[in-house]
This record gives C-alpha cells, sequence and structure tokens, in this order.
C-alpha cells in the first residue's frame, strides 16, 4: 500500500493540504468508552497521527453493547479502555503514535500530555469532570470538542449533543450546559453528601445509576463531532458551535441560543 493511494478519497474533498493538516493535528480524546471509542476510530482512519487517550475505566460486559474495538475477553480481562482503543487505533494505523494515561483529567501528566495537543474531545458522562475540560480549555485555549449522549428520565427523549468551544466564543458554562447541582455535589465531602440526602433525598442522577446507552446513539454524535472537526481543521467551512441530535424525532438541530455574557472561562 502507497502513501497516496491510503487517503486519496479524503483528498478529493479536502485536497492533500487538508489532509496535511489532519496529520498535523495532534488530538486529547478524554473518555474512550461508548462516545471516545468511536471517535478515536474515526480520527484514526480519517488520518490523525498523534493520539492522547485519558479513561480510568476498565472493560465490562455491560460495556459490549457499545464500546467499539471491544471483544468479550476484554471483559473477562477487565481490560482498560484505553487499551482497547489504542489496540484499535494500531489496528487501523500501524504507525500513530499513542500515549495513553489510565486516569483522569485531574492526574498531572493526563493533564500535561493533553494540554501537549492542538485540540481536545471530551467524551465523558459526567459533568464535573467535563467542567475539568473547560478549565483545561480556556487555561491553555485548546479547541475544544464536547461530546454527550442524554436519555429523559421517561425514556420518550434520547439523542444527545455536540458543542465546539473555539476562541474562547463559548463554552459549556456560559451555554448554560453544566448541571451546577452535579459539580456542587462532586466538591462536597462524603459526610456533606449524606446530610444532603437526608434533607433532600437521593438524587437520581447523584446515585451513579447506569442509564441507557446505545452503541448508533453513540455513533451519531461522535460522528457530528469528528465532521465538524474535520470541515474545521481541513478549511472546508466553519464548524457549527452547537448541534442537537433528538433521536426520538430523527433530526439534528443547531440551536442558536446565545452564550451568557461574561463568562469566567470565555476570553470575550
Ligand atoms: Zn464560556
Amino acid at each position: 500500500m502507497t502513501a497516496e493511494s491510503r487517503f486519496n478519497r479524503n483528498e478529493l474533498l479536502f485536497g492533500a493540504e487538508g489532509q496535511a493538516r489532519v496529520a498535523a493535528t495532534p488530538i486529547a480524546i478524554v473518555g474512550v468508552g461508548g462516545l471516545g471509542s468511536h471517535v478515536a476510530q474515526q480520527l484514526a482512519y480519517l488520518g490523525t497521527q498523534e493520539f492522547v487517550l485519558v479513561d480510568a475505566d476498565r472493560v465490562t460486559s455491560s460495556s459490549l453493547n457499545r464500546l467499539i474495538g471491544a471483544n468479550p475477553r476484554d471483559a473477562d480481562d477487565s481490560t482498560a479502555k484505553v487499551a482497547v482503543a489504542e489496540r484499535l487505533i494500531h489496528q487501523i494505523r500501524e504507525e500513530a503514535r499513542i500515549r495513553s494515561f489510565e486516569a483522569w483529567i485531574d492526574d498531572p501528566e493526563a493533564y500535561r500530555a493533553a494540554v501537549e495537543c492542538d485540540v481536545v474531545f471530551g467524551c465523558l458522562d459526567e459533568d464535573p469532570p467535563r467542567l475539568r475540560l473547560v478549565e483545561l480549555s480556556s487555561e491553555a485555549r485548546r479547541p475544544y470538542f464536547d461530546l454527550a449522549t442524554d436519555v429523559s428520565d421517561d425514556g420518550r427523549a434520547y439523542g444527545g449533543r455536540l458543542l465546539v468551544s473555539i476562541d474562547g466564543e463559548r463554552c459549556l458554562f456560559c451555554m448554560g450546559l453544566l448541571d451546577q447541582e452535579a459539580i456542587r455535589r462532586d466538591a462536597e465531602t462524603e459526610e456533606q453528601r449524606a446530610a444532603d440526602d437526608r434533607i433532600y433525598g437521593v438524587r437520581r442522577g447523584a446515585m451513579q445509576a447506569a442509564g441507557p446507552s446505545v452503541v448508533s446513539i453513540n455513533g451519531v454524535v461522535a460522528s457530528a463531532a469528528v465532521t465538524e472537526f474535520m470541515v474545521w481543521v481541513t478549511g472546508l467551512r466553519d464548524p457549527r458551535r452547537y448541534l442537537v441530535y433528538r433521536a426520538e424525532r430523527g433530526i439534528i438541530t443547531t440551536p442558536s441560543d446565545p452564550p451568557l455574557e461574561h463568562c469566567p472561562f470565555c476570553q470575550r
């Protein structure tokens, strides 16, 4: 196989120069579970050469409905999710350079490695670590692609969203997309949490109940994110900053909600 043939069909869309820009853009993926494993796979095919992977979780049998690249043996062996993603990327691109951290982003080494990348993808389930990525993106001025899937309590609404933060224009905080209650609770001690629960009752979200998660819904959100990255990095067009996938209606919308003014994380 020649280097010319490999990305020929990409280059028909965005040119050899665009392909070179993809290759020259190191990417950190924080969270390589249901969403991040799709992102890792697609970026490897797109032509990303340098990856930083951050995820402290290990594969269980309940991951096997959606974790791209995982097999039953990984569940038996409790393989680290970063090891599954690394194997997946290397199967597609043997020469890819990958640094993996079986940790979360509050680990100083993982944080440093992520900051050294040009772009960060956040593919997390919970808002407290998302806030750390908003901080990272703000402090280090890194473009940040945040992916999320959601299912309403009654199961009637399901889908996900993508928020793209570039040049300090908007972020999860000023778009009102962070669950402040979950973040406040995360900062509490065990005792404070127990006291809250006695007073207010145990919140559903606080119980860390594993909600629904389905491979195809994750795939739509991940594909939208990688596509917006691709059009931006290759110069095809300006990326959409905010996309919402409503799977129960079969549509993707582009809400025009403005960010709040005076965001502590955005440099407007
Ligand atoms: Zn902001």
